[in-house]
């Protein structure tokens, strides 16, 4: 780490030190060209990243989005939402995981469907068939909504 006093390159660690949570490491620098000394915090970034869409634009990661293309996917299917749940937090925890600050839609895609897979092979061929030919989680929404529209409105 570089000298925040002269920008010399070669900083000595001279202590760490963890907190108390056990969350945060506070080491002291020593500058070993002009002496000076100084404090750096080494904590974990868990942040979701952002998702890259197919045409390039990036948003915030979002599990109600996520949530929303099983309950699509899973429309009149005998799946109790807790399996959802859980595969949302399955899907949230390898994001977490792989610790990239950006993550590309299409990926996201195939987590939904390998998780698809293993809950409702029925929602899976649905998800797959549709999202195959579309690549981005809100085309297949789209999609979806328009296959597959409320019964009330079928009269
Ligand atoms: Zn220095």
């Amino acid at each position: 780490m570089k000298c925040p006093f002269c920008s010399a390159d070669d900083t000595q660690v001279i202590d760490s030190r963890v907190n108390d949570e056990g969350d945060s490491i506070r080491r002291r620098r020593r500058c070993a060209v002009c002496d000076k000394r100084f404090t750096t915090y080494e904590t974990a970034e868990l942040h979701l990243p952002q998702v890259v869409k197919q045409n390039g634009t990036r948003e915030e990661f979002n599990r109600e989005k996520l949530r929303s293309s099983f309950t699509r996917a899973l429309h009149k299917r005998p799946v109790p939402t807790e399996y959802v749940d859980r595969a949302i937090e399955h899907i949230v925890q390898k994001i977490l995981g792989q610790g990239e600050r950006e993550i590309m839609a299409r990926a996201l895609g195939e987590s939904v469907m390998h998780e698809l897979k293993a809950m409702d092979k029925v929602a899976y061929i649905r998800f797959a068939s549709v999202y195959r030919s579309f690549q981005d989680v809100d085309d297949f929404n789209n999609v979806i909504r328009d296959l597959d529209p409320p019964t009330h409105k079928k009269s």
